[in-house]
């Protein structure tokens, strides 16, 4: 019997897997025996040598997630190149930070379109070619403020608490139909959508103060919840948001 956290023959998309955590859960959706459909905006070579260095077929899509109309054409050449599809990834997203007196429209427009509005485009699309199928794997990448409200990131907020809400309701209508959806909430780690909390000194020490874990959370500590959610040992695992976080939520 195949082991149920395996995923040969299984092809996955990540989007925004150039670096950072998508990247981490890309390479780890790899060595779990998935091959690897980047879509993003920049080059993704890096990525695509540690997929193939696991034995994995990895193929590169050029996307813009600002404009929401392109998610059919990703899905569309994510089977083209790879042949099928079966988990997706949504992990691209970007942070704006200004108190929220100064918020402007472009602060919230931006991030609401990567981070929401493209990502519900992006599991529709999966879906429409998921159900027919047979079934699928859709993660969505929240936040720990899909569950606080952190401060001076007014549209990232509204965008990761809309997230989960997003991901209950997409498992509430396609469960029966086999297709999983599930988020994962990474706590704070070390990557370029963190740089500036980390190269401040005082918000760094508080963050690692109240980490658990005492440390940055680092890409491939997000491997093992993407695998799971990937595979079918979360079959029966629908609409949750899975903390990833160094115990930051327990404190
Ligand atoms: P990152 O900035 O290193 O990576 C973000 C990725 O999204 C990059 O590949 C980038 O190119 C891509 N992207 C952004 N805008 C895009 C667009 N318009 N079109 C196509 N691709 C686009 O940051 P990260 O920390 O790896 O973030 C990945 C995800 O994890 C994001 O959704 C982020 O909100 C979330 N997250 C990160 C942390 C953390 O501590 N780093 C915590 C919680 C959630």
């Amino acid at each position: 019997m195949s082991h149920p956290f395996n995923l040969d023959g299984k092809v996955a998309l990540v989007t925004g897997g150039n670096t950072g955590l998508g990247q981490g859960m890309a390479v780890a959706l790899a060595q779990a025996g998935a091959d690897i459909v980047v879509a993003g905006r920049s080059s993704a070579a890096e990525t695509g040598k540690a997929v193939e260095a696991a034995g994995r077929r990895f193929f590169e899509i050029t996307a813009d997630f600002s404009d929401p109309a392109c998610a059919d054409d990703v899905v569309a050449e994510t089977v083209a190149k790879a042949g099928s599809f079966d988990i997706l990834v949504n992990n691209a997203g970007i942070i704006r930070r200004n108190d929220a007196l100064d918020f402007t429209e472009d602060d919230w427009d931006s991030v609401m379109d990567v981070n929401i509005k493209s990502l519900f485009f992006l599991c529709q699309a999966a879906a429409r070619r998921m159900i027919p199928a047979g079934g699928g794997k859709i993660i969505n990448i929240a936040s720990m403020l899909s569950f606080q409200g952190g401060i001076r990131v007014a549209s990232y907020t509204a965008s990761k608490s809309g997230v989960a809400g997003l991901t209950k309701l997409l498992a509430n209508e396609w469960a029966g139909q086999g297709v999983n959806v599930n988020a994962i909430a990474p706590g704070y780690f070390a990557t370029n959508n963190t740089a500036a909390l980390q190269a401040d000194e005082e918000r760094n020490a508080q963050i690692l103060g109240r980490i658990p874990a005492g440390r940055w959370g680092d890409p491939a500590d997000l491997g093992g919840a993407a695998v799971f959610l990937a595979s079918a040992a979360s079959d029966y695992v629908h609409g949750t948001v899975l903390a990833v976080d160094g115990g930051w939520l327990a404190r």
